[in-house]
């Protein structure tokens, strides 16, 4: 496995693999990896000739309040993992490597910006999409494998590379979760461990959108009277603190007024240190 730092390189050795008609499959993280990492890796290699995953933290998607120096980068255990499952390249640059001196160009998916995450982190949604639109340039896969856990995000790369014609597909991956149904994230590693228990309460409201749905005899239902349940469940939780928790259209993640077919119930949840986030397809086609 090699690891490449310089995006100069980067972009060289990608050149090459496309001379040589080779195809890409490239997974873009912060580190940290647990499970949910590596399943994107293990399809990535599955389904391409050469596998390269991005270790960044990438600076422009933190707000100045937020955990962008406690980040955990356990680098060694990071490059060990990468390793095992394969990956060919692990492009890990600096953020002055990626952010020259001067750098002023954004990309900006306006609308799917703006609700859910989007409306509690100004300009995070921003920083995803730029540093994704410069890794797409860097690395010129042919695929790209986002986690369904990060919706927002995932519908935000897909509309960016549809807007600005990237040669790529974009492949979303199913949550992986814990055996309580907490959803992996390396953020759940600033949870004590009775936050930790608690937080799977969050996937467990969700839970019960769909239970909801599922049992009501009227059709369609009301978002207010479907979402009462998930919130009181939240709130029952000891010292969370919810940002929102919403049911939206999967597509457009506009809120929805009535629920008749598929619906995404997304929620964003603050307990002790972490921020964690989760959601759920709920409904029928
Ligand atoms: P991150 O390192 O948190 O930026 O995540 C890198 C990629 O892994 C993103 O596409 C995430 O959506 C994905 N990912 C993170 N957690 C999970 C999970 N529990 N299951 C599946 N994919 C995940």
């Amino acid at each position: 496995m090699k690891i490449i730092r310089s995006p100069k390189q980067m972009q060289k050795t990608a050149w090459r693999w496309r001379a040589a008609g080779r195809s890409v499959g490239l997974v873009p993280t912060m580190g940290c990896f647990h499970e949910g990492h590596l399943s994107l890796f293990r399809r990535a290699r599955r389904e391409n000739d050469i596998v390269v995953v991005s270790v960044f933290v990438n600076p422009a998607q933190f707000g100045p309040r937020e955990d962008f120096a406690h980040y955990p980068r356990p680098w060694k255990r990071d490059r060990r993992l990468a390793g095992k499952c394969g990956v060919d390249v692990v492009f890990h640059p600096s953020a002055k490597a990626l952010y020259a001196k001067g750098h002023q160009t954004w990309v900006d998916v306006e609308e799917l910006s703006r609700p859910l995450c989007g409306a509690f982190r100004p300009g995070h949604f921003r920083g995803v999409a730029t540093v994704v639109a410069k890794l797409f340039q860097l690395v010129q896969p042919a695929r790209a494998y986002f986690g369904r856990k990060d919706f927002q995000q995932l519908r935000i790369v897909q509309k960016m590379a549809a807007d600005l014609n990237f040669p790529v597909r974009v492949v979303p991956c199913p949550t992986v979760r814990e055996r309580d149904g907490l959803a992996m994230s390396s953020r759940n590693a600033y949870l004590s461990a009775e936050q930790r228990r608690r937080a799977a309460g969050i996937p467990r409201a969700l839970q019960s959108v769909g239970e909801v749905i599922k049992f009501s005899s009227q059709k369609p239902i009301s978002p207010t009277v479907i979402l009462r349940k998930a919130r009181a469940l939240l709130r029952r939780i000891p010292g969370a603190r919810p940002d929102y928790v919403e049911l939206v259209d999967p597509r457009s993640l506009r809120p929805l007024k009535k629920v008749a077919g598929r619906a995404l119930v997304a929620t964003a949840v603050r307990l002790g240190r972490a921020r964690l986030i989760d959601n759920r397809l709920v409904g029928r086609e």
